[in-house]
């Protein structure tokens, strides 16, 4: 048996990361396994998708290095893999289900269904709709012939089990008398979204079925659907769901729960791939930092934890931080370039990527996000700025001009102008002045990068030149003689 997969995002919304990990466990599994992917189009919510969730969808998957064989945008053997664009087919099977006695247009009232749920209720039971107010199929059709609408429902069979080995949580059963007579297709003639994702399933021929537990409850619906259309059930697999670091289910309060904003923060793919698989699932004893391409021969979905995962933003952050470690420095500037150009606003001139290439190792050595990057090596690129925090701690100091103008002094005869040079006239000039590493420096810092959080400063101002760094160094003597900041005209 040829495995195949398939990701069934839903358009609604931006691609969840709870999402995303979905889709990655799907992809991992197939190709372990040298299975096939599908891309589905889960798009009968007319009023709520839009082309560009779908975009995004899209974007997320790749962004996160994952492909697939046929789907919505690559198409394939089935030729439409938009849910929204087989209606008819979904039509057909609903009416066949009908003629074959196994689902009949449904013309309870919503009182009828009312009092049928409140006396569930009152009696303990679940209240699931057993059909007690389907019409004879013979009423049902002169009701319809009459120009009556009404929806079609899944008779289910009671009493019975409707049991499976789930791939991830092992055997599962339900009763049948709590599953309802659902839906299957609405009175205006638009499937729900069990019949849609069930005839799909079929056609496409999925074997595997992998997806949020919170879709644990429409499984039994799913098996039930299949097998009354004379299909084969696929193996069903079900992920517990992601939680904040406080165990409740993730959403917004925990961070970003849209995987594009982890983009747009300066995470890597390649970390966000990494931790996301290991939610869950484990590539080996006490080894967390494993690329995508090494965990698929190592997945397995018996591996796959059944209790819920913890999305631990922190540890997100710091796994990004060994990924960005990891890159060449070519390849860390390259990927830092879009962040350092949204920070300036403008694109970089050649000449300032080699500046940037420059300084970029002793950034890279402690950097977490990329888009950290962009504040970082501001100051190399135009006149520097500087941040009023750390002006005002930093610089209010009575010693700090003359600090300012030794410095200066120090550096006028430094030759050849490098790091290692730079640092050590400072540091003879701090020692003949009796004064810390710590209070000397950081002053010479924030006039020079205008921050007091920036990359190493020798390193820094030799980057910088010694024209530039000592015009800086000016600067900053100005603006204290003009008491800024009370007056930055
Ligand atoms: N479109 C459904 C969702 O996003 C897919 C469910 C499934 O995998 O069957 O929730």
């Amino acid at each position: 048996m040829t495995i195949k997969v398939r990701f069934a995002p839903s358009p609604t919304g931006y691609l969840h990361v709870g999402g995303g990990r979905t889709a990655l466990y799907n992809w991992l599994f197939a190709r372990s396994q040298g299975g096939t992917v599908m891309l589905r189009g889960d798009d009968t919510d007319v009023a709520r998708s839009t082309e560009a969730y779908a975009a995004d969808i899209v974007n997320g998957l790749r962004w996160l290095g994952l492909d697939w064989d046929e789907g919505i945008d690559v198409g394939g053997p089935h030729g439409e893999y938009h849910q929204s664009r087989r209606l008819e087919r979904y039509r057909q099977v609903a009416m066949d289900l009908v003629d074959a006695g196994r689902a009949y247009h449904g013309f309870e009232t919503e009182e009828q269904l009312d009092t049928f749920r409140r006396q569930a209720q009152a009696e303990g039971l679940a209240p699931a709709y057993d059909g007690r107010h389907r019409l004879d199929s013979e009423e049902a059709r002169r009701r319809l012939a009459a120009g009556e609408a009404a929806p079609i429902r899944f008779a289910v069979p009671r009493p019975g089990e409707t049991r499976f080995d789930d791939a991830v949580k092992g055997d599962i059963g339900f009763g049948n008398t709590q599953i309802d007579d659902f839906v299957i297709l609405r009175s205006d003639g638009s499937p729900t979204y069990h019949l849609a994702s069930t005839v799909d399933d079929v056609d496409f021929g999925i074997t595997h079925v992998i997806r949020g537990e919170d879709l644990l409850p429409s499984t039994p619906k799913h098996i039930l659907l299949t097998e009354a259309m004379g299909a084969t059930r696929a193996i069903y697999g079900h992920l517990s769901l992601l939680t904040g670091p406080d165990g409740s289910k993730l959403s917004k309060r925990h961070g970003h729960t849209a995987l594009n904003a982890y983009r747009d923060d300066g995470y890597l793919p390649e970390a966000m791939a990494n931790y996301l698989a290991i939610l869950g699932w484990s590539p080996g004893e006490d080894e967390e930092i494993v690329p995508l391409a090494d965990m698929v021969p190592r997945f397995s979905l018996d591996a796959v934890s059944r209790n819920p995962a913890v999305f631990d933003p922190t540890k997100l952050e710091w796994m990004n931080g060994v990924y960005l470690r990891q890159l060449h420095p070519a390849a860390f500037v390259a990927r830092a370039r879009p962040f350092v150009e949204a920070t300036l606003d403008r694109e970089l001139q050649p000449a300032e990527v080699d500046q940037i290439a420059a300084i970029a190792p002793f950034v890279q050595e402690r950097a977490k996000r990329l888009d950290e990057v962009g504040p970082q090596v501001a100051f190399l690129l135009g006149d520097v700025t500087y941040d009023q925090v750390s002006w005002d701690k930093v610089m209010a100091d009575p010693s700090v001009p003359v600090i300012l103008a030794r410095a200066m002094t120090a550096l006028r005869t430094v030759e050849p102008w490098s790091a290692s040079t730079v640092e050590a006239a400072l540091r003879t000039m701090l020692e003949e002045r009796g004064l810390s590493a710590r209070k000397g420096l950081q002053p010479l810092r924030v006039a020079v990068t205008g921050s007091s959080i920036s990359p190493p400063l020798f390193e820094s101002m030799a980057v910088l030149g010694r024209e530039s760094t000592l015009r800086r160094l000016t600067e900053a003597g100005k603006r204290l003689l003009d008491r800024w900041p009370t007056t930055d005209a």
